[in-house]
């Protein structure tokens, strides 16, 4: 046993052993809960349950150590709730350590509006529409409300394939709030890991875990990987990062992973695991097991008399038949949940067990190399048959349109006669999601708050091949599966079309465009509406051209304005048309968004009467274009987008395309006006 002098006081981290030929350790540490052996997965209980197990099942799988979540439950149930039951333990009936996460992951990667300063995240709660600040400190204060074992600090998450400078900046906030933490925490008996950052940059890296191994944490965390990179990157981000971590503190790669991947962690040295997918992946019928991963969906099990492993002796396979559980699956049954669940639980926690007792035996490196092999296999006794690999030998066309792969790879529809690409810079879905669901905080607006109970109305104009109504449509779904219908306003989403080629193309390549997956394209271009299973998404094509909707369509609250450009439809960016899009909206706050950053459409929604600001870049575009019906909505904005102001203002005076294409003679000198006085420009803004 190898008693590090240097272990500290709250974990008493003990390392037993170490293997030969592989980075792999055995450990023991000691929480106010209890004893915890690793290498050890934990369990995500995200709203202080695990889906669909109690904690007698989590501890019949095996389950020791719990992962919460600080940012769900800060909204819900919220930190009075913790203070009345004196922590999480009591309140879920788990006796066992728990470790919480800070929050910061859900921030950064999800669609949530938010505005991130030095201080920290300001973002809006998706329970009731409050906004809350999720600061270092902050974060600190949660955690101790809930009475976690194990604290994590509060870090800034970011993909780990963004850029260097990106990296380095996220590295060093990181940093500077790692020691704002160690403060906040002071002196608590929990536990407090800090967290790696560096994104995808081996000398960030290195000087990320380099900056924090002299810091006084109780552990260290991995953060950022399992968000973009490939698995082969990932393995070799890991051993680079554990290579420069200290000995003598767990080391937790957070968010990982496949069975796989913690083998090849374990063997790259790290101690601890959270990941969603054993349950996750239950609830889709997906079965860890011995002879490698099975999909009980599939009617090869229907028949089939055996448990689900015949190497498992977990309840469910004790219990119930491969045929049972391939019928609870297909009728969408909660047991079947459960009972998969438990069982993929019981297979991740015996293989960590197995790990630890292969490092503690000295021969893990033999069981790595036949481990991989055997976690590489998918049901072996019914391969699956890959249908040949789609391709688009000619390019596929209708009418006007054709698909049009980029030269990075994605497939977009492309009008033939203007050569004008739909989302040309971005793939279609990314775009999709950047401009017209994150930027407008769809997520946020999708609650309900006490001051908006009506339909939230979303016009699509310009439905293209589909992407911006199926964006919010997936945006939608998600939430709906994250919190239930009751919190979720019903929503009218209406998409304005003249010619549905491009749809009809694009839903004939779903390979291509992989975000069209999904049953309601077919069901709008067949019956020109459909409705999510809840009834409380209505989404409807409106055929024909936009100008002659506009006064009779339902009001809406937010625009995604995506018709084809100035450039081959002039019509759709006039002063006129979106002074008739005003009129309609006066009486809600409604807030246009569009792709756009030219000067002539900037103009032309000014001289309509909106308050316009400068939109998120996308691809090449540095700026794109928000229009808000009233200015406090500006202000109000999770991103508070800057107004077009004076410096604008005087840049478009020199400018030479100064006016809408389309505009006379006469009319520039009524038009100038307009720009000149618009409360916009006025000091009182
Ligand atoms: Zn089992």
């Amino acid at each position: 046993m190898i008693n590090s002098p240097l272990s500290n006081t709250r974990l008493q981290f003990t390392l037993e052993s170490e293997s030969r030929g592989s980075r792999a350790r055995a450990a023991t540490f000691q929480t106010p809960h209890g004893v915890v052996e690793t290498p050890i997965f934990m369990p995500v209980g995200t709203q202080a349950t695990v889906k669909a197990q109690t904690v007698d099942s989590l501890k019949t799988a095996g389950a020791r150590l719990l992962l919460a979540n600080t940012y769900h439950l800060l909204l819900r149930p919220g930190s009075d709730v913790f203070k009345k039951f004196g922590g999480i333990h009591r309140f879920m009936n788990w006796d066992g350590p728990v470790v919480t996460d800070s929050g910061g992951f859900q921030i950064f990667s999800l669609p949530h509006s938010r505005a991130m300063d030095e201080n920290g995240a300001r973002f809006r709660s998706y329970v009731d529409g409050k906004m809350y600040l999720l600061s270092p400190e902050s974060s600190i204060a949660m955690q101790q409300t809930i009475g976690s074992d194990i604290m994590i600090v509060l870090d800034q998450c970011i993909p780990s394939t963004a850029a260097y400078d990106e990296a380095q900046a996220a590295m060093e906030l990181t940093h500077r709030w790692a020691l704002r933490a160690l403060n906040a925490r002071a002196n608590s008996p929990a536990a407090l890991f800090g967290i790696v950052q560096g994104g995808g940059h081996q000398e960030l890296r290195k000087a990320s875990a380099e900056f924090l191994r002299d810091l006084p944490f109780d552990g260290l965390a991995i953060g950022g990987l399992a968000v973009g990179e490939s698995h082969a990157e990932r393995y070799d981000l890991t051993e680079r990062v554990t290579e420069h971590l200290p000995a003598h503190l767990p080391r937790y790669l957070m968010g990982v992973g496949t069975p796989i991947d913690l083998l090849e962690a374990v063997h790259r040295g790290v101690d601890m695991f959270d990941c969603i997918i054993p349950t996750q992946l239950a609830q889709r019928g997906v079965a860890f097991t011995s002879l490698g991963k099975l999909q009980l969906r599939r009617t090869v099990h229907k028949f089939i008399d055996e448990p689900v492993d015949t190497a498992c002796h977990c309840p469910s396979c004790q219990q119930y038949s491969r045929a049972y559980m391939h019928h609870l699956i297909k009728s969408d049954e909660l047991l079947g949940w459960h009972l998969l669940g438990m069982h993929n639980l019981a297979f991740y926690h015996r293989l960590m067990g197995e790990m630890r007792e292969r490092i503690l035996a000295g021969d893990f490196n033999a069981y790595y190399q036949q481990k991989r092999l055997e976690l590489l296999r998918s049901d072996e006794d019914n391969p699956i048959r890959r249908p040949k690999k789609a391709k688009v030998s000619h390019p596929a066309r209708l009418g006007d349109y054709e698909l049009h792969r980029s030269a990075q790879g994605f497939y977009s529809i492309r009008q033939i006669s203007s050569g004008e690409i739909m989302h040309s810079v971005t793939a279609p879905s990314e775009e999709a999601n950047k401009l017209y669901v994150e930027q407008p905080g769809l997520v946020a607006r999708l609650m309900k708050r006490e001051d908006s109970l009506d339909e939230l109305v979303i016009w699509d104009v310009g439905l293209g091949a589909g992407a911006n109504a199926m964006a919010a449509i997936h945006c939608f779904e998600s939430c709906y599966k994250e919190n239930g219908g009751n919190n979720l306003r019903a929503v009218r989403l209406l998409s304005f079309e003249r010619n549905l080629d491009p749809l009809i193309l694009a839903t004939k390549h779903p390979g291509c465009l992989p975000y069209l997956r999904h049953g309601a394209p077919s069901k709008i271009l067949a019956h020109g509406s459909w409705q999510h299973t809840s009834n409380l998404l209505h989404w409807e094509l409106l055929k024909g051209d936009f100008r002659d909707f506009i006064d009779s369509a339902n009001i809406p609250e937010l625009i995604s304005y995506d018709p084809f450009s100035i450039k081959t439809g002039a019509e759709l960016w006039t002063g006129e048309i979106f002074a008739r899009i005003f009129s309609r909206c006066a009486a809600k706050p409604a807030e246009l968004y569009t792709y756009s950053a030219s000067t002539a459409v900037r103009v032309a929604l000014l001289s309509a009467g909106f308050f316009v600001a400068q939109g998120v870049a996308s691809g090449p575009k540095s700026e794109t274009t928000i229009a808000f019906c009233r200015a406090e909505s500006a202000t109000q904005h999770p991103l508070a987008p800057r107004l077009l102001d004076q410096k604008w203002l005087a840049r478009w005076r020199r400018s030479e395309a100064k006016f809408p294409a389309t505009i006379s003679q006469e009319e520039k000198a009524r038009f100038s006006t307009l720009i000149e006085s618009h409360r916009q420009f006025l000091n009182a803004l």
